[in-house]
C-alpha cells in the first residue's frame, strides 16, 4: 500500500465538454493493473456536462450540494448529498449543479481496453436545463 497526500493540480473542465465552471480533481489511487478512474468533480451553480456515455457505466456519489442528472428519454432528476447514481454502460446522460447551488460528486468509471472513459455528444440545450 501507499498513501498519497500530494494532490495534483485541479483541472478545469474544457468548454467543448462542459457548460459553465467545472473543476476536476483526479483521485490518483489508480495503478496500471486497474482501469478504475475516480474523480471529485466540482460544479458551480448552473454548470453541467454535455451529453455523454461511458463504456462500462459510471457511479456518481454526491458529496456536497444539490444537482441534476438526466438520462436520454427520462426526466431531469434532482440529486443531493448522499445520493448515489448508477449510469448504465452506453447510456446517454448528463449531470451538473442545480441552477442556484454548487454540487460536488465523486465519479468512478472503468476505462475501456483502449483507455476510453467517456464519449462526448452535444451540449445540453438551454430549454432542457431548468433555470
Ligand atoms: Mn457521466
Amino acid at each position: 500500500m501507499h498513501i498519497t497526500r500530494q494532490r495534483p493540480a485541479s483541472v478545469q473542465g474544457p468548454a467543448e465538454n462542459f457548460a459553465g465552471t467545472v473543476w476536476l480533481d483526479e483521485i490518483s489511487a489508480s495503478q496500471p493493473a486497474t482501469r478504475l478512474r475516480m474523480f471529485s468533480v466540482h460544479f458551480a451553480p448552473c454548470s453541467r456536462t454535455a451529453w455523454h456515455t461511458h463504456p462500462h457505466g459510471q457511479v456518481l456519489h454526491v458529496t456536497e450540494g444539490e444537482g441534476l442528472v438526466q438520462r436520454e428519454g427520462g426526466p431531469v432528476e434532482p440529486i443531493r448529498a448522499g445520493d448515489t447514481v448508477w449510469i448504465e454502460p452506453g447510456e446517454l446522460h448528463w449531470h451538473g449543479a442545480a441552477p442556484r447551488t454548487f454540487m460536488t460528486h465523486i465519479a468512478a468509471v472503468e476505462a475501456a481496453e483502449d483507455g476510453t472513459t467517456i464519449t462526448w455528444h452535444d451540449h445540453v440545450d438551454d430549454d432542457v436545463y431548468p433555470v
